[in-house]
């Protein structure tokens, strides 16, 4: 197993074996973030599967100038400095510049098995708590004649849960790379570790 994104973190991390296996812990506590996505998603297809306007070549919310956590930007980059072949894809790879994620090319994400946990929800019914309420949103493609109030809660992300969870995790990895856990990474960033 190749390691790429290690050398970019600090020589002490690098030195310290116990470090590294404790990166490599913080990534697995990552890894897991993505089954309730994932049971999310099964639930919403099996019951909203007519409403449903996700598909390969809509890519409205892969905006420019998203961010994301160190953890989330190291943990992609360690995957794709693992997979040889899209590694290898990449290499070279220069960023759209448009107005979207420099990773969207022709309409498709480029690193889509490595995408971060955000990424992940794009499309799904969310629902989070402001003030006393919860409110619940979802994107304005999924939603035509759909009435929000009556979805199944099984088809709803709790994201309030999942956020606390990855803060978690990414205060885990910083303490461990020395990396400030309130840093925020535009992809531009992935794109140096990689390249
Ligand atoms: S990483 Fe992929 S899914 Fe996420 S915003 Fe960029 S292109 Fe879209």
């Amino acid at each position: 197993m190749t390691l790429l994104p290690f050398f970019m973190i600090s020589e002490r991390v690098l030195r310290d074996k116990s470090a590294c296996r404790s990166m490599l812990y913080a990534f697995s506590l990552y890894d897991k973030l993505m089954a309730p996505i994932d049971r999310v998603w099964a639930s919403f297809r099996q019951n909203y599967r007519d409403h449903i306007s996700c598909r390969p070549g809509c890519s409205s919310c892969c905006e420019k100038g998203i961010t994301f956590f160190p953890l989330e930007v190291y943990w992609a980059a360690h995957n794709i400095g693992n997979d040889r072949p899209l590694a290898s894809r990449l290499a070279g790879l220069k960023l759209s510049q448009d107005s979207a994620c420099g990773f969207l090319l022709d309409e498709k994400c480029a690193i889509y098995p490595y995408r971060p946990m955000l990424c992940r929800t794009f499309g799904l019914p969310v629902m989070y708590m402001e003030g006393s309420r919860y409110l619940f949103d979802i994107c304005c493609k999924n939603r035509e004649g759909m009435d929000i109030d009556e979805l199944k809660l099984e088809c709803v992300l709790n994201m309030d849960s999942l956020n606390s969870r990855l803060v978690s995790i990414n205060r885990i990895f910083s303490e461990i790379t020395g990396i400030d856990s309130s840093a925020r990474y535009t992809m531009q960033k992935l794109h140096e570790l990689i390249k």
